[in-house]
């Protein structure tokens, strides 16, 4: 008998069941309000898992996020030396893909300023440019970046990548890769995307010395995770003109307390964590296919090296 365990110390995981229950007819499933024996446990399927449980499961071979991101992991000091994976997935990357060109779109068409005239009965036009001539840059051109790439690149935006190290890139997109490059890269982003993990190489890298190598008046999308932005240099650097106004899908604190400034400044565009979603049928198959190839002592195909953080 497979016994999985559901961990979260912020998430309901009663979405998941029924698609885990039709992936996994004869497993035991068990939830964080009756987990049962901790040694009986054989995967944990985990958002933000309270730190310390899975060491106190001996049997566990699959931890398996039910996202993109491991770093909800990682902040665990005793993670058990399991394979850890994450989730790749086309549906989720295409929507992705629609969130940033909806973002970039939204930005740089001035749709903020119509629907405030569509608001007032007012009409008033505002510049129209050739999205040739607009540069979006995309820090992190992994598997969710790269599917952004190609999508604004399709609709003809001048796009650039930058990644960790260099790798092979679409025609036509532009790649620059280490700290070395990232000068460069920042230095043609109108709109820079963050689509980077969250590691400790990124933590707070959206602060005021980087958004004074953008251009002045850019657009900055965040869809990668709250923490990769130093929330106290975002507004004086909208004040400065550094940045002409934010995007921002993911918070430190989630949900947005109800009082914070970025609710009110007209600059800043907060989405509540939406920017794409996994269907649980694909999380529960992407489990049962890793424990599968662990049990017959092979890699799990969408492994993640800790070491590396992502
Ligand atoms: P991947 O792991 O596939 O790609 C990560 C990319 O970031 C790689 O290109 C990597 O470089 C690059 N990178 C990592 N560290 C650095 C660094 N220090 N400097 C420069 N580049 C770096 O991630 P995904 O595309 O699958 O996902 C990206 C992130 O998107 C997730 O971690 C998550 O935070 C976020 N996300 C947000 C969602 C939302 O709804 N808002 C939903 C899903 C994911 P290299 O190619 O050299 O390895």
């Amino acid at each position: 008998m497979t016994t999985l365990a559901f961990l979260s110390a912020n998430l309901d995981f009663g979405y998941l069941l029924p698609a885990f229950r039709a992936e996994f007819p004869d497993a035991d499933l068990r939830t964080m309000a009756d987990l049962g024996p901790l040694d009986a446990i054989d995967a944990a399927v985990c958002w933000c898992p309270p730190a310390g449980l899975m060491a106190r499961m001996p049997r566990l071979s699959l931890i398996q996020s039910v996202g993109a991101g491991i770093d909800h992991l990682t902040a665990d000091p005793a993670l058990p030396d399991v394979p850890v994976c994450r989730i790749v997935d086309t549906d989720m990357a295409s929507g992705m893909a629609a969130y940033v060109t909806w973002a970039v779109i939204h930005g740089q068409r001035h749709m903020g300023r119509y629907l405030a005239s569509a608001a007032a009965g007012r009409w008033e036009e505002a510049p129209i440019q050739p999205p040739r001539e607009h540069r979006v840059g995309i820090a992190g051109l992994g598997t969710l970046g790269l599917v952004c790439a190609r999508a604004l690149m399709a609709l003809g935006y001048s796009v650039r990548g930058w990644s960790r190290s260099p790798r092979e890139l679409p025609k036509g997109l532009e790649g620059f890769h280490g700290q070395a490059q990232q000068v460069e890269f920042l230095s043609g982003c109108d709109t820079l995307v963050c689509l980077l993990p969250l590691t400790e190489e990124t933590t707070g890298i959206l602060n005021r010395d980087l958004f004074a190598q953008l251009p002045r008046g850019a657009h900055l999308i965040n869809v990668g995770r709250g923490a990769h932005l130093v929330e106290a240099d975002l507004i004086p650097a909208l004040d400065a003109g550094h940045l002409g106004a934010a995007t921002l899908d993911a918070f430190v604190q989630e949900p947005l307390p109800a009082g914070h400034a970025f609710w009110r400044d007209p600059r800043i565009l907060v989405t509540p964590h939406i920017a794409t979603r996994t269907q649980p049928a694909v999380i529960a198959r992407q489990t049962r296919l890793n424990l599968e190839r662990i049990r017959a002592g092979r890699a799990a195909e969408v492994a993640v090296d800790l070491q590396r953080g992502y």
